[in-house]
């Protein structure tokens, strides 16, 4: 959109447009090259400038078009990506979940162990405190 040079302002549409065809390498031989003159709404200035022409709103939309197609295919693959992703994930989540598990009753068995083992051992100090007659000396 053109912008008003003397404040800035967008001028959506001209009031008057003319085209001019030329000859170009590209674009199929011929180059239509658009003006327009404008009048800003807010100064008032008059003022030319380019205008679009149809085959270039046209071009604009078609490689806008395949641009978001690529844009879509990036996504599909990324969304594939993640999706590979997160099932090694929760196969890696559920493996650790498995070896928690092991290391916890493991580790409550050892617990057990040690217990019984103190259980032995309070029971050991009892007999040789009763044996040496600890508890009736009062020390
Ligand atoms: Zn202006």
């Amino acid at each position: 959109m053109p912008k008003c040079p003397k404040c800035g302002a967008d001028v959506e549409i001209p009031y008057k447009t003319w085209y001019m065809s030329r000859k170009s390498s590209r674009h199929q031989g011929v180059l239509k090259i658009g003006f327009g003159m404008f009048k800003c709404p807010q100064c008032e200035n008059k003022f030319r400038a380019g205008v679009k022409t149809k085959e270039e709103k046209e071009l604009r939309i078609k490689s806008v078009a395949e641009k978001a197609k690529g844009i879509e295919v990036e996504f599909v693959n990324m969304l594939k990506n993640l999706r590979e992703k997160l099932k090694t994930l929760q196969t890696e989540r559920g493996n650790l979940l498995l070896e928690i598990d092991e290391l916890k009753k493991m580790a409550e068995s050892k617990a057990d162990a040690l217990e019984s083992e103190i259980g032995m051992l309070k029971e050991e100090v009892e007999s040789l405190k009763q044996l040496l007659g600890v508890g009736e000396l009062g020390i």
